[in-house]
């Protein structure tokens, strides 16, 4: 007894130090307080997602004076939790990638219990605590000045993180997470407003998760794994919500949060994660690119700066720099022979070389091939040189004279018989018949082995074994399932069909030398991450079974029949969901009214004459139109503010915009661009007849009297686009055409 005690314990500790072993001990460094805002790291670590890939994880909250980047640039953390403006730090050279971001839309919002502020332009002259750090502040500052308030006239406080200064009135709005606030407001009964940068435009990423480029490089499958086991903790959390929350109760709750505080918390940030519509974790480059404008414009970053290398998708190859060293000194050699349907010599469109393209596509890499040698011909060159492969379908038997890569690709050993026959359903029907298969073929040693009473009749091809069935000598064929599709269309025999698959499986999978373990390792790389549906589209191909019977066709009518049902009922659905979508439309085209035009003057904001610019500019360039743009200022705007107030001034704003739009043809696009600066967008329009349209407002505009009695003057730039340009350039040459008028006077056009 005694001795059975030791023995379980010591198998117990061999076990305990194995485990210890086999996991790799990693930091994760939080850019804020436990609480769910961070659940899916935490429950990737309680469910054991972590250990399922060998890593043991510590989490660490965020403590004060320390600087995310920095833990991870100096490997005091392997990964850790960032804002949008690690964009910024990207750019200025840091050597930092991001692997998910956990919230679509920064949870970050302005809240205000001062109910008389429900905009950005209420703002003006009140009270707002937000962080001293410009760049996490800048959703927010560019919400303000988007909608015309200068930041000057906003009383910008220090954040003293303490709610009871909103509802006393101490400030008048707050930055706030709006998973956590609002919460505590409610359960006061205090009713408050949030300005939500999202809402104008300015959607940030939130909860990104990052590491450092040593760290890609070095632990290329360590990235990807941790990466593989965050999303899958992450989708367990949004979709466990009460469980999670035990979790972060029971062993991560420093900072006492109650329940409902915390389902509070994960229901508001399961709407940002986008888990519903399907995009958790995602990171878009249109979006990244969306973001780092912002920050240009705000002077965060240089203009003109490209943001590459920043994401790390799941399902992108990481090679380490031996391995792409390797790549670099050798060209892959793929060793083949033609041999439909597995390789017609044609590069593609047919099974090894869809996989062979699938290959090259998915790393970016160039894969030669060789299609004249026999089998001998190729092991020999593969015994003799490093960079070689080929194909072996095999069901798991291996030589120890090759390395092998993990399976690409299965194929069905399928059965053929005549119509006559009865489908087969179990392959022990076939005992004690006579089947035909390929004497050469790789399957005849399997065969014989699990189903030793069938009679196996060898022939030289399987066309060969074909035409014994066709002439009734064999009950029979076996072969791959994609080699007997193809001979029986060659052979255009109507009479035979496949007509069941025996529980065999043969894999593809690459050989290579014993040697050249670096190959190994990229190939499997690569398989691994190919995506499925380029598998299962290579795979309908080549592995269709072609039963074309009359049982087929009765079924058929059957499933005709049911179909027209279920029309009948779709449309009738339809026919509800279009009503219910033409309301939405109208909702949404409300909704994009807000988002997209200036509330001041209803003409469209800068967000939206971007987006008309691009659009412009494609279609110049493909129907070889020109595009003209005139950048046009208001003139000392400042002095009527000052002395006749800013109401009057907003006045003249509305009725300038009205003025210009009278004055402007229907192709023309005006918009606001901030300000007292506007931008005028002139398609198909020479530099000619854009500096005239430039002239005539700058005259009906001086010439106009404002019904308070004011005239002002503008100043013009124009220019038009050129083969170079991009939208950037484009719109800085008009709008340093306009300074040039300012320095020159004002009241003038100037064409570059
Ligand atoms: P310049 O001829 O050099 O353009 O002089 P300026 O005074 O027009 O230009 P400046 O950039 O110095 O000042 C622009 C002024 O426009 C500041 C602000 O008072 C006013 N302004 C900007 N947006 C608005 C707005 O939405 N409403 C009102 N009333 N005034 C605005
Ligand atoms: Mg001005
Ligand atoms: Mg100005």
């Amino acid at each position: 007894m005694k001795h059975l005690l030791l023995k379980l314990l010591l198998i117990n500790l061999f076990i305990f130090t194995l485990n210890a072993k086999e996991n790799e001990k990693i930091t994760l460094r939080l850019d804020w307080l436990n609480q769910f805002q961070f659940a899916g790291y935490y429950v990737a670590k309680e469910k054991g997602f972590f250990n399922e890939v060998g890593l043991d994880v510590d989490i660490k909250e965020f403590e004060y004076g320390i600087d995310q980047i920095n833990e991870v640039l100096e490997q005091k953390a392997n990964y850790a939790v960032g804002k949008s403006s690690l964009i910024i730090d990207k750019l200025n050279g840091k050597g930092i990638v991001a692997l998910a971001s956990i919230f679509q839309s920064s949870p970050m919002v302005l809240l205000t219990t001062n109910l008389s502020i429900k905009k950005p332009e209420d703002l003006l002259h009140k009270k707002v605590m937000l962080t001293p750090d410009a760049r996490t502040a800048i959703a927010i500052n560019s919400m303000i000045s988007s909608r015309g308030v200068n930041l000057e006239h906003i009383d910008f406080q220090q954040h003293s993180f303490n709610l009871n200064d909103l509802i006393t009135g101490k400030t008048d709005a707050m930055g706030s997470y709006i998973s956590n606030e609002p919460f505590l407001l409610k359960n006061r009964n205090i009713k408050f407003n949030i300005l939500n940068p999202k809402d104008y435009g300015f959607d940030f990423y939130g909860g990104i998760l990052f590491t450092s480029n040593f760290e890609l490089e070095n632990n290329p499958k360590r990235v990807q794994d941790f990466q593989k086991a965050i999303l899958k903790g992450w989708e367990y959390a949004f979709l466990n919500i009460e469980e999670s929350i035990e979790i972060i109760m029971s062993k991560y709750n420093t900072q006492n949060k109650t329940y409902s505080a915390l389902f509070y918390e994960a229901n508001s940030l399961k709407k940002l994660s986008g888990i519903e519509e399907n995009k958790l974790g995602l990171i878009e480059k249109s979006k990244l690119e969306e973001i780092q404008y912002i920050y240009t414009m705000q002077k965060l970053v240089q203009a003109n700066q490209k943001l590459s290398n920043f994401i790390v998708y799941p399902s992108d190859v990481i090679l380490s720099s031996i391995e792409k060293n390797y790549l670099k000194r050798n060209t892959l050699t793929y060793l083949s022979k033609v041999n439909a349907p597995f390789n017609n010599g044609l590069g593609v469109d047919s099974i090894e070389l869809d996989y062979i393209d699938a290959l090259k596509s998915k790393a970016n890499m160039d894969i030669k091939i060789k299609n004249d040698l026999n089998i001998e011909e190729s092991l020999k060159l593969l015994n003799k040189n490093q960079a070689y492969f080929k194909a072996n379908f095999s069901n798991g038997t291996k030589s120890n004279d090759y390395l092998y890569t993990k399976p690409i690709a299965a194929f069905d050993l399928a059965i053929a018989t005549n119509l006559s026959k009865t489908y087969i359903s179990s392959t022990s029907i076939l005992e004690d018949k006579k089947v035909a298969i390929r004497k050469n073929s790789l399957l005849l040693k399997e065969l014989e082995k699990k189903y030793p009473n069938i009679k196996l009749i060898k022939t030289d091809s399987t066309s060969d074994a074909l035409k014994l069935l066709s002439n009734d000598e064999v009950y029979a064929v076996i072969d791959l399932l994609p080699l007997l599709n193809l001979k029986i269309l060659e052979n255009n025999d109507n009479t035979i069909r496949i007509s069941g698959v025996t529980g065999l499986k043969f894999e593809l999978k690459y050989i290579l030398n014993k040697e050249d373990k670096i190959l190994q390792t990229i190939l499997n790389k690569i398989i691994q991450r190919i995506d499925e549906k380029v598998k299962n589209k290579i795979d309908e191909k080549y592995n269709i079974l072609n039963y074309e019977t009359i049982e087929r066709i009765s079924l058929f009518y059957k499933i005709l029949i049911v179909l027209v049902l279920l029309l009948f009922i779709f449309v009738l659905y339809n026919i509800k969901l279009i009503n219910e979508m033409r309301k939405r439309k109208k909702l949404e085209k409300e909704l994009h009214k807000i988002a997209d035009t200036d509330e001041l003057t209803n003409l469209n904001n800068r967000r939206k004459m971007i987006k008309i610019l691009i659009n412009s500019i494609a279609i110049s360039r493909q129907y070889k139109k020109p595009l003209s743009i005139i950048f046009l200022d208001i003139d000392n705007f400042k002095i009527i503010n000052d002395t006749k107030g800013h109401a009057i001034g907003d006045d003249i704003l509305k009725e300038f915009s009205k003025l210009i739009n009278k004055n402007i043809r229907s192709t023309d696009t005006f918009g606001r661009w901030g300000g007292e600066e506007f931008l005028l967008i002139l398609p198909n329009t020479s530099t000619e007849n854009a500096k005239r349209t430039a002239e005539n407002l700058k005259d009906i505009i001086s010439s106009y009297k404002f019904k308070s009695k004011d005239s002002i003057t503008s100043s013009f730039g124009v220019t038009t686009l050129r083969d170079d340009d991009d939208k950037k350039s484009f719109i800085r040459r008009a709008d340093e055409a306009m300074y040039f008028v300012k320095e020159n006077g004002k009241n003038a056009v100037k064409v570059d």
